[in-house]
């Protein structure tokens, strides 16, 4: 990794725009933007100020720009940084661009920028992460937990705890070197204490995941039914545009359909079910393990039957629905078709009645599929864990720390006792992307002395 080099890329996307901004990072972002710019000695400036100037190859005028200039260690990067807003032409980037790169500079990788900060200490790699996870924000809920965990997140909370099993580990590699002398330097009692306030918060965070996830990746959704029952139109009304096809004839819908659909700050994301549309009975569809794999992705399955159906036949379809044990919701369409001696019949299953096609009951399903969810409280001011790495790391942890307390009272295991907890504390550092054994070895010598 070279870090010394002076990085350039287009920061807005490619396309044209009214402006697009390209930007610098490196030692020499401002001394080489300045060989191009004609109009003040950018190099002169102060940090945080914009200039107004042309960039010229040679005699010929590229564009006129605005420069924005952020000097180490006061930028994103904690490097010298430059963004050059230029008109958000492909040529115009493309020109600046080279020049700049003919003059010394080379172009980033993706996550570049992000990657130098953090090797340069501005976030830990969790709020690294955060940085991707907000530009996808989609909602106000994803958008609520990105900027949370980027401003610390979790990994705050993470920090305090793991410095103090740090001297806890640190007290178990002495009692190792003095093995011989049969000392005990590590509070047994000290040590559980700690390892149980760190696994409620391990607990509550990794619970907080099926949350967290469906926050950033939406709420999955199967709408599963006969065919013809309606489907495709309630997606559509749903929708409130005509994307999916829509066909008399049965088992038309082939082509996947992934759409999401934002209700009340939620997002919902309706799972490719091509294959459950198709087939004809969903009764059968339970046997079919693909088909079962693709229902168990949902959080949610709506079940739609038509109203023409009789309260005994839809029972009698949704009963294989209850092995599936996630749940469901039964809709029953074409209420437009029915008379009102039926319709009170219908009303007194649980079930919504709608008619998609006259997007009749539309908004009243939408209420109660934010109340299916259970999402309608959500608290984003709570910490919730959203990244799968994340999740992965903390469970590792709990598991290392419950061989710990397996360990703990048991004197002839100090080896696994050590070696168990610095697993655990490279599962937490894992999180933060801190470096275990350098920590583990700084905290004992700077506390000790042992050389001496
Ligand atoms: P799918 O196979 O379950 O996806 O069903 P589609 O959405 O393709 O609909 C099948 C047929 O039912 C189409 O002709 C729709 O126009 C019709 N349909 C859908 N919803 C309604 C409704 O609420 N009332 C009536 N009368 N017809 C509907």
């Amino acid at each position: 990794m070279n870090n010394q080099d002076t990085i350039i890329a287009l920061s807005t996307p490619q396309g044209s725009g009214a402006i697009g901004v390209i930007r610098l990072s490196g030692p020499d972002a401002i001394a080489l933007t300045n060989s191009v710019f004609a109009g003040k000695d950018l190099e002169q400036q102060a940090s945080h100020t914009l200039h107004f100037g042309l960039i010229k190859d040679g005699e010929q005028l590229i564009d006129e720009v605005v420069a924005g200039l952020f000097v180490a260690p006061k930028s994103y990067t904690k490097e010298n940084v430059v963004e050059i807003s230029c008109h958000g032409s492909n040529y115009i980037i493309q020109q600046i661009i080279n020049l700049l790169v003919a003059k010394g500079a080379r172009a980033a990788k993706p996550g570049e920028f992000t990657l130098r900060a953090f090797l340069n200490g501005a976030f830990d790699l969790s709020q690294a992460e955060a940085v991707a996870d907000l530009i996808a924000s989609n909602s106000k809920a994803s958008h609520d937990v990105a900027m949370q965990q980027m401003r610390g997140g979790f990994a705050t909370e993470l920090k305090g705890l793991r410095e103090q099993l740090i001297h806890f580990a640190s007290m178990i590699e002495l009692e190792l070197d003095f093995a011989e002398e049969d000392v005990e330097f590590a509070n047994r009692e000290q040590l559980k204490n700690l390892v149980n306030r760190i696994s409620v918060v391990l607990r509550r965070l990794i619970g907080s995941f099926e949350m967290g996830n469906v926050i950033k990746n939406g709420v999955p959704i199967v709408i599963a039914g006969k065919p013809n029952v309606g489907k495709s139109t309630l997606l559509n009304a749903l929708l409130n545009e005509e994307r999916a096809i829509v066909s008399d004839i049965a088992g038309t819908t082939r082509d996947t359909i992934e759409d999401e659909l934002t209700i009340g700050g939620v997002v919902f994301r309706f799972i490719d079910t091509a294959g459950i549309r198709d087939t004809a009975d969903i009764i059968e569809a339970l046997g079919v393990e693909r088909t079962l794999e693709k229902m168990k992705l949902a959080k949610l399955i709506i079940y739609m039957a038509d109203a023409s159906q009789t309260i005994a036949e839809i029972e009698e379809q949704v009963k294989g629905l209850k092995q599936l044990q996630i749940p469901y919701l039964i809709i029953v369409n074409k209420a437009d078709l029915i008379d009102a001696d039926r319709r009170k019949a219908l009303e007194s299953m649980d079930a919504v009645l709608i008619s998609a096609r006259d997007k009749v009951g539309i908004e009243e399903l939408k209420v109660t599929l934010l109340e299916q969810v259970n999402l309608h409280h959500i608290n984003t001011d709570e910490t919730l864990v959203t990244n799968v790495r994340h999740v992965e790391a903390l469970k590792q942890t709990e598991n290392a720390l419950q061989r710990v307390m397996d360990n703990v009272d048991n004197p002839v295991t100090s080896d696994f006792l050590a070696m168990d907890i610095k697993q655990a504390l490279h599962y937490l550092g894992e999180i933060t992307g801190t470096v275990t054994t350098d920590d583990l070895l700084e905290n004992i010598f700077t506390k000790f002395c042992i050389g001496k």
